[in-house]
């Protein structure tokens, strides 16, 4: 699936050049191999490309997530919060016990911690963002039910 950052591929040569350890750390999102999302956390075709790890400082890891039309995550909570970047296509995200709110290419997303939720594409339109997922007592999300079709439309 095409993302936003497929553009940068071509400088790729010189990421895969740059040093790891104490210097500037470079990861393109084109050499990062895709994951499927789990069955017990997403529902549908999504594909995760684990950018960056935590470190000290940014506590958080780092992933873009490409979501086929129809899919989406379950249900979850994030116990540090969740940074989304909207990089393209449109999506819907929802916050238990409010309505589903569109977000689309260029959004920012803050979701603060422990607040039910789920994000994903729509039904007819692909989705892709970046996840910045805050770590606290050892894990950064917690799972929960799946969204049903009937929650999800
Ligand atoms: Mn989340």
């Amino acid at each position: 699936m095409k993302h936003a950052f497929a553009a940068a591929a071509s400088a790729a040569s010189i990421a895969s050049t740059a040093a790891m350890g104490s210097g500037i750390e470079i990861r393109n999102a084109a050499e990062v191999a895709v994951v499927a999302g789990k069955p017990d956390n997403f529902t549908g075709n999504a594909g995760v490309r684990p950018l960056l790890p935590p470190n000290d400082s940014t506590r958080a890891s780092v992933g873009l997530v490409d979501f086929a039309p129809g899919a989406r995550t379950t249900w979850h909570s994030h116990p540090a919060g969740q940074l989304l970047i909207v990089t393209a296509g449109m999506g819907w995200i929802q916050e238990a016990n409010k309505e589903r709110r569109v977000i689309e290419s260029g959004d920012v997303v803050w979701i603060p911690a422990d607040v039910k939720h789920w994000h994903g594409a729509t039904d007819t339109t692909a989705m892709s963002h970046v996840a910045l997922t805050y770590w606290a007592d050892g894990k950064n999300v917690d799972w929960l039910e799946a969204v049903s079709d009937a929650q999800y439309r």
